[in-house]
Order: C-alpha cells, then structure tokens, then sequence
C-alpha cells in the first residue's frame, strides 16, 4: 500500500484563497490585484507590504473562526471518499507554532477518517525559539524515510522532494505552473498509486 503525504495549505484547505477574499481584500475595497493573479507566493511584492505584515495578518486569519471554519476543497474531499482507503496518509504542512493545533484539528476534522497523522516543520515567526529538528519538508521527509508520494502546492517542495525519490503530484494554483485542473492532478494521483 503505498503512502501519501498531504501538504495542508492550499492542498487540503483554499487558505491563501480564503485569506485573501475574506480577510485581506474586504478592508482594502481599492486593492488591484484579484486572487487568480496571485502568481508569488509569498506574495507580499504583488501586495506592496513586507514578509512581517503579510504573515501577522495571514497568522489572525489562521486563528479567526473564518480560518477555524475553512471548507475542505470539495474534489480532495471526494477523492478521499472514493480512493483514501486504498492508501495510507499523512499530513506535512509548514506553519508557525502558534497556529499549528488549530491545522491539525481542522486536518482531523475533515480528513480524519484516512490521514492519521499530523506532522509540521515549524514556519519561523519573530522571536520563536525552539529546537529544530528539520529545516525543511525535504529534510523532514528524508528523516522519515516513507514516503512514495507527495501532493504540494509549491514546486519547490516538490522538486526537493524528487531528489529523495518520492513522487510529487502539484495542485494548481496562480503561483505554480501546473496546467492541470484539480480534478486532473487528482486523477493522476490515481494513476500513481494504481487506481
Ligand atoms: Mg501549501
């Protein structure tokens, strides 16, 4: 059986989506940029703000009720339903200390019933200090040492991430170069594990 690796964030989740149509754009009713033209992530040059104001307030969206209360993508959510059993999985996001028990009920929630584990590399934020195990998804999948497949969002993960052999499946966003739909990133994840 082989073993899937979910990232969270804009795999699992429409977070950036969700940070920015309702958290972001409804005080700044001027702001030019639409969501599909996100092609940065982090996308603070597109935005005209530095690395602290974008991730302080992407941190208070994570921890508002708007971000407790994000929807599930809808076709992960099926593929699950249809597929997840003939599987195994797990959870690797990267996302600071301070909001990473609230990623991994919502990971639990909705996901629960297939992925059974959480696992993060902790996202730096101002003043954290705490040991660090794994710089990196890349190093923290090379630690572990099970992974036949990953699903990402960001190529730069899933690039590290070959070089260790693992199989990457990319979900389309404006910020990557996937071509693909959703649904058909999905449907090659079932053509890698032999569906
Ligand atoms: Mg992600």
């Amino acid at each position: 059986m082989k073993t899937i690796v979910w990232d969270v964030d804009d795999v699992l989740n429409n977070l950036m989506q969700e940070w920015f149509e309702k958290w972001w754009l409804p005080p700044r009713k001027d702001c030019p940029i639409q969501y599909n033209q996100i092609e940065e992530n982090p996308p603070c040059k597109l935005l005209g703000i530095n690395s602290f104001e974008y991730l302080t307030s992407l941190d208070e969206f994570r921890l508002s009720d708007l971000g407790k209360n994000m929807a599930p993508i809808p076709e992960v959510l099926t593929w699950f339903h249809q597929h997840g059993e003939c599987c195994r999985h797990i959870a690797l996001t990267s996302t600071p200390l301070k909001t990473a028990h609230i990623s991994a009920a919502w990971v639990m929630r909705h996901f629960g019933f297939w992925i059974r584990s959480f696992n993060f590399v902790p996202s730096l934020r101002e003043n954290d200090c705490f040991p660090v195990y794994d710089a990196s998804k890349q190093e923290y999948l090379r630690w572990w040492g099970r992974a036949d497949i990953l699903v990402e969002d960001d190529s730069r993960n899933a690039d590290a991430a070959r070089t260790l052999g693992i199989k990457t499946i990319i979900i389309p966003r404006p910020w990557n170069s996937c071509q693909a739909t959703t649904a058909e990133a999905l449907a090659h994840l079932s053509g890698l594990v032999g569906l």
